[in-house]
């Protein structure tokens, strides 16, 4: 019985914590619509990443437990990580295939919500080129970079290792702890590009969108966060659609775009909201599609 309510409470302050953690990004980003489903996605995909990330420590831990067993220096081991087990490393393929699914599946679903609350008339129907071969691109390269983040830091801690003169124990430990295995990681990679695949979704709807002919830069406000001087400047700039933000001398489609330095991207809570044009609005049903047709055209 004792154990029973000690599991229910447990279970109960780690409801209660992601709870809170949820509210807080609701609360952090500016209202936009499609925000409410933002923290069920973040979390969807903080889970998928979180295991892949539990495969690759396993993935080199056993990998180095198996070759560890034929007594050798940790010279040899990292000769063989570094010539054995970063090439058959399967995170990039694993985390790119959950990423294009998580990616096309919530930009489609935001990019529909987002049209109906600009003009009923004009209802999602599919992604443009341009964005599904963004979404494809996006997830290898976001794949890559942490991979390659990964085998750096296993490097360095080895190296690290070597010149204290440490045993392999010491050293797997190491491993074994390192943050890029982290439920951390996964946690901040998933609201990072959650995020940015809100902002995808904005600029996505507003291409598709007849009536916006401009985007604003919302920033978040400083509340919980340290605001980005060039983030705050650029609070209520409004350009063309196509155009680009200047972001801190990087160019930028929206905030958070992987054009941008991760300095720029990661904890950055900053939105984007449409500039209507009430005339087109006002056109009709068929003239408003026509331009939408022209639109998708020009995303190829
Ligand atoms: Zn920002």
């Amino acid at each position: 019985m004792y154990v029973m309510r000690k599991i229910d409470r447990l279970l109960k302050s780690i409801n209660s914590f992601i709870k809170e953690e949820e509210e807080e990004i609701t609360e952090l980003v500016p209202e936009f619509p499609g925000l409410e489903k933002v923290p069920g996605y973040i979390e969807g995909y903080e889970k998928k990443v979180a295991k892949l990330l539990r495969t690759q420590r396993k993935y080199y831990i056993d990998g180095i437990n198996a070759f560890v067993a034929k007594d050798v220096t940790l010279d040899t081991l990292l000769e063989h990580i570094i010539g054995e087990l970063f090439k058959s490393d399967g995170f990039v393929a694993d985390m790119e295939e959950e990423t294009k699914v998580y990616l096309a599946m919530n930009i489609s679903e935001l990019t529909s919500v987002i049209m109906e609350a600009i003009d009923e008339d004009v209802a999602f129907e599919v992604l443009s080129v341009r964005t599904t071969k963004w979404i494809e691109d996006w997830a290898h390269d976001l794949s890559l970079l942490m991979q390659l983040n990964t085998h750096r830091a296993i490097e360095d801690a080895f190296m690290i290792a070597i010149e204290n003169g440490d045993g392999i124990e010491k050293a797997v430990m190491t491993i074994k702890d390192l943050p890029q295995f982290d439920r951390a990681r996964a946690r901040t990679t998933a609201i990072t590009e959650i995020l940015a695949a809100c902002s995808r979704s904005q600029w996505e709807a507003y291409q598709q969108s007849p009536a916006v002919v401009g985007k604003t830069w919302r920033h978040s406000g400083s509340k919980k966060n340290n605001p980005r001087p060039a983030h705050v400047k650029l609070n209520n700039t409004t350009i063309p659609v196509d155009d680009k933000f200047d972001v801190n001398g990087h160019e930028a489609d929206y905030p958070r775009d992987p054009s941008l330095p991760g300095s720029e991207r990661i904890k950055c809570h900053c939105v984007l909201s449409p500039e209507v044009d009430e005339r087109i609005l006002g056109l009709t049903k068929e003239e408003k599609e026509k331009i939408r047709q022209e639109a998708l055209e020009q995303l190829k």
